[in-house]
């Protein structure tokens, strides 16, 4: 898939998502609205009963016009010039709404048309489907001496009508299941194209790095299969070294590779054991303190500088998987440098961990690459600037040991200004043999 398609593919499925969520947005408004309507309905001609019928009850005549009014849709004033029973009303506007199927919890206040204040009011609950007052009807007061208007709220109208629309919620949620599926479905593809790219650039990488140690090589070979090599002794030391060497460099690629491979299929099996963390670190780097500083390695001659101050550096590790790891950290300081390399090692305590810092004087690494660079395959592009060579598996084989012995790293960079790998290593306080 070309990314033009892979963009348009997107593009796309986000448009019809957006259309699908606004058609559904826009059919539960409406029909929420006519809900709403219909319920309006119902309410102004129950209430229009209710005062026919106190109007007919008090032997009175109702006022010509404007009996109900709707102030909001779950707000109702209803004028009556007569006395206003709270019995009689009560008893009306309950039969009334079951009559018209009103289900929705309502509160209702007799005013006095004089102050406008309320002199009586009263909570009514459907939720059994049949009107249940809190107050006792015995308890219910009677006024006859004032014309009074009532008021009807419903005060939970909005959620009274959604639960009212089951097969909404319903059809909504369904939706929401299928967004949810099709986001996953983009993102797998989105991950699996890119773990594709990543893939086929590894393999061009990995192809390139074998080509020219293969054609070096068959270059050599050539060379020493002509029968006039035996006169020149030392070049053809020469040329055996070289082989020598790009047999070394192809070893070392393919055992990188395995390295991948079994890193895939289950996690690390340490060996772990207790050592002098400082010990172990003079020894490992001996060899590279050595080569860096006759130049043998990259070419580049540099130094290998150790500020080991921790005074506890008793440590439970596995010393195969850490040589490798400080291997790793110390091979990419020297790639990842323009000039001599300067390298230094730190240890100090901190609390009960042993932090044990890497520091390189390189070429450093941008911000927002800095939480990449640990995955797999991860290399910081640079365009044509630098031409080092590399799988992009190293550091994250090195995350790989720290989170193997539960141990912690941490990146500080800038670019320009090289690197600091810290690596925080709990410290043990006695050997197996003491404890
Ligand atoms: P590789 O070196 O094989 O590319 P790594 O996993 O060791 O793979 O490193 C990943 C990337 O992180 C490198 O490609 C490089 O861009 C960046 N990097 C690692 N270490 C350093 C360093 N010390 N200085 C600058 N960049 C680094």
């Amino acid at each position: 898939m070309t990314h033009n398609t892979f963009r348009f593919i997107i593009i796309l499925a986000v448009i019809s998502i957006v259309g699908i969520v606004i058609t559904q947005l826009y059919w539960v408004r409406r029909a929420f609205d006519l809900k709403e309507k219909q319920f309006n309905q119902a309410v102004h001609i129950g209430l229009q009963d209710v005062a026919q019928q106190i109007a007919s009850y008090n032997k009175h005549s109702l006022p010509s016009a404007n009996v109900v009014n709707k102030i909001s849709s779950d707000y109702y004033i209803v004028h009556i010039n007569s006395v206003i029973d709270a019995n009689v009303l009560e008893h009306y506007l309950k039969n009334e709404f079951i009559k018209h199927q009103v289900e929705a919890d309502f509160e209702y206040g007799i005013y006095d048309c004089n102050t406008d204040k309320m002199v009586y009011g009263n909570y009514l609950s459907t939720s059994n489907k049949t009107l249940d007052n809190r107050m006792m009807k015995s308890e219910l007061p009677k006024w006859d001496t004032f014309t009074y208007y009532f008021v009807v709220h419903f005060p939970h109208l909005t959620t009274d009508l959604a639960s009212d629309m089951e097969i909404w919620v319903f059809s909504s949620m369904i939706l929401l299941i299928v967004i949810l599926f099709f986001s996953y479905t983009l993102f797998a593809i989105f991950k699996q194209k890119r773990l594709a790219e990543i893939q086929k650039d590894f393999i061009n990488n990995m192809t390139h790095e074998f080509k020219t140690p293969i054609s070096t090589i068959a270059i050599s070979a050539d060379v020493l299969g002509n029968p006039q090599i035996i006169q020149y002794p030392e070049r053809l030391a020469n040329y055996v070294s070289i082989i020598k060497n790009e047999n070394n460099r192809l070893k070392n690629q393919v055992e990188r590779v395995l390295q991948l491979a079994k890193l895939e299929k289950k996690e690390l099996e340490l060996k772990k054991e207790q050592f002098d963390l400082h010990l172990f670190i003079k020894e490992a780097t001996a060899s590279f303190a050595l080569k860096i500083k006759e130049g043998k390695l990259e070419n580049k001659t540099g130094e290998l500088v150790y500020y080991l101050h921790a005074t506890h550096a008793l440590i439970d590790a596995d010393k195969v998987h850490l040589t490798n790891l400080v291997y790793n950290l110390l091979d990419n300081s020297t790639k990842y440098c323009d000039e001599a390399p300067h390298i230094e090692i730190t240890t100090q305590n901190q609390g009960n961990y042993i932090l044990l810092s890497f520091k390189d004087n390189g070429i450093g690494i941008e911000k927002k690459y800095q939480k990449r660079i640990f995955e797999k395959f991860f290399r910081v592009p640079t365009g044509n600037l630098h031409d080092v060579k590399g799988f992009g598996l190293g550091l994250n084989y090195v995350k790989s040991v720290v989170e193997a012995h539960k141990w912690k790293i941490s990146l500080e960079s800038r670019v320009g200004e090289g690197c600091k790998f810290d690596l925080w290593i709990p410290k043990v306080l006695e050997t197996k043999e003491n404890s």
